[in-house]
């Protein structure tokens, strides 16, 4: 333990931010029994919880369940043709995050992690100065710190946010109507969430993404099939373009793109990634180094370089995922605790995207993996031929595994998984464990996948990749 620092109301571990990534800590640490204050200036939970993971999710099931009724008569199951209230949805979604932000407090409490509302900054000496929001301010002390302020939504301009027209995903998250038109701008995984969930949901969506294809990270097969299918279902997909503004109209505005073309529009959605908080957080002379872009610089234990100072979640540059931050929470929970820990290996973290359809991945995409001078063996099974997605009527997409080539010749080390169609969200799991146990085709294709289910897919691919395949060539 580091020295306790006098003075103030002292913990174990001050914790700045409850998202993902401190209440991790928070929990972790309190279940080893260590006495730990969390501060945070809105609500526990976090972007995941309020303006993340959980509502995007939410409103996605929506379109989900409109899609179902809307193809039941294919299944001999007669209705009318359903109309969405989202205003319902609206409220749904709202009793979904309350539920889970009680269970998380109650969760915190059972634990007796000590809540400050308030914003919190770091002093010197690893003191802590919450400012409630009537302007008190109070001094608390921890052996160690974990900065865990997240990240706000990036804007650009000429795009800024006025909460009507020009929305960011926290404005999208409280819309109760979905307008009868909208651009996106940025094809990553939120854009793609929401240009997917509004199409299905009667919206004319026009997507915009300065890279040459959509999902820039992904697969380009996976890209692909998620681009056809947007395109099929009647989204406008427009890559390698550029946006120079908008100019206001009396109902709505048109955006500015490419070489002087107009696209007139109810809604603007500014999806173009997300910058650390790290504004306000720290006091002169901390020592704690933030970079350019204004992520805290740490090492690969999340170590910011002051001693017993931590930083985790999105307020570092590492992948801006909820489960990346619960990990790094939990890996420095590990090091205070002085037991045998791991860093988290980013190129092999699990990636979803719950757009539909829904794309999933782990380790390299081929190309990254011949850059990276491997020699590799690829097998790829279509869910056409899989008896499951034929069963739910989703046949489209496919899983992708990449294998570096043995010194047999055959497929060894299963270095990256990729996968798009139905649920494969929920079928990553075996493919990450395979990825990160560094399994070879022949190790994993000894499991039995249960039948009929959509995980056979990897199961008849990684088959194959043995030799010798039973529907897969
Ligand atoms: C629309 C959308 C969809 C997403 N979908 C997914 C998904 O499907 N899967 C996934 O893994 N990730 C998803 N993410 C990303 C995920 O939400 C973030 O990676 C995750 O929330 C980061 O956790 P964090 O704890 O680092 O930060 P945050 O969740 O941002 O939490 C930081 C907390 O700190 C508080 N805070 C900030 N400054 C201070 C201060 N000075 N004092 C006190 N408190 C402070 C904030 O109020 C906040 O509660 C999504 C994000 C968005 C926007």
């Amino acid at each position: 333990m580091a020295d306790e620092v006098s003075g103030s109301e002292q913990y174990d571990i001050v914790i700045i931010g409850g998202g993902p990534g401190g209440y991790a800590a928070a929990l972790y640490g309190a279940a080893a029994g260590l006495s730990i204050a969390m501060v945070e200036k809105e609500k526990v939970g976090g972007t995941c919880l309020h303006r993340g993971c959980i509502p995007a999710k939410e409103f996605l099931e929506t379109a989900t369940i409109f899609r179902t009724v809307s193809g039941a008569k294919e299944f001999g199951v007669q209705s009318t043709q359903p109309t969405v209230d989202f205003a319902i949805s609206l409220d749904r979604k709202r009793k979904v995050v309350d539920q889970l932000f009680k269970g998380l407090t109650g969760l915190l409490r059972q634990r007796k992690v000590t809540t400050y509302a308030g914003a919190g900054k770091m002093l010197a000496d690893r003191r802590v100065e919450v400012t409630a929001s009537d302007g008190t301010t109070s001094t608390i002390a921890g052996s160690y710190v974990v900065l865990a302020s997240g990240s706000v939504p990036r804007t650009i301009a000429g795009f800024e946010p006025d909460g009507t027209v020009v929305l960011t995903s926290d404005e999208v998250l409280e819309l109760s109507a979905i307008p009868p038109s909208a651009v996106v701008i940025g094809g990553g995984a939120i854009g793609c969430e929401f240009a997917s969930m509004m199409a299905d949901l009667g919206s004319q969506v026009t997507l915009l993404e300065v890279a040459p294809a959509l999902l820039p990270g992904c697969d380009p097969d996976v890209a692909d099939v998620v681009a056809k299918s947007f395109k099929r279902r009647g989204i406008d997909v427009r890559t390698g373009v550029t946006v120079h503004g908008h100019e206001r109209r009396e109902r709505g505005t048109s955006v500015l793109v490419g070489d002087g073309e107009r696209i007139d529009t109810d809604v603007v959605i500014v999806s173009v990634g997300r910058r650390p908080l790290s504004d306000n957080l720290l006091a002169e002379g901390t020592g704690v180094q933030v970079d350019q872009r204004g992520f805290v610089v740490v090492d690969e234990w999340m170590r910011t370089g002051v001693d017993g100072v931590f930083a985790i979640g999105d307020l570092v540059a590492t992948p801006q995922l909820a489960h990346v931050a619960f990990a790094e929470g939990i890996l420095v929970i590990k090091e205070i605790l002085e037991e045998p820990a791991v860093p988290v290996d980013y190129a092999k973290v699990p990636w979803c995207i719950y757009c539909h359809p829904e794309a999933a991945f782990t380790g390299l995409t081929e190309q990254a993996a011949k850059a990276a001078g491997y020699d590799v063996i690829v097998k790829k099974d279509p869910y056409g031929g899989n008896g499951r997605a034929r069963i739910i009527g989703e046949t489209e997409g496919l899983v992708k595994v990449i294998c570096e080539r043995g010194p047999d010749g055959r497929a060894g080390r299963i270095l990256g998984v990729h996968m798009v169609g139905p649920w494969v969200t929920e079928q990553l799991g075996q493919a990450y464990l395979s990825v990160n146990w560094e399994a070879t085709p022949d190790e994993v294709a000894q499991y039995v996948q249960p039948h009929p289910t959509l995980s056979e897919a990897f199961g008849e691919t990684v088959l194959a990749l043995t030799g010798r395949g039973l529907h897969v060539g």
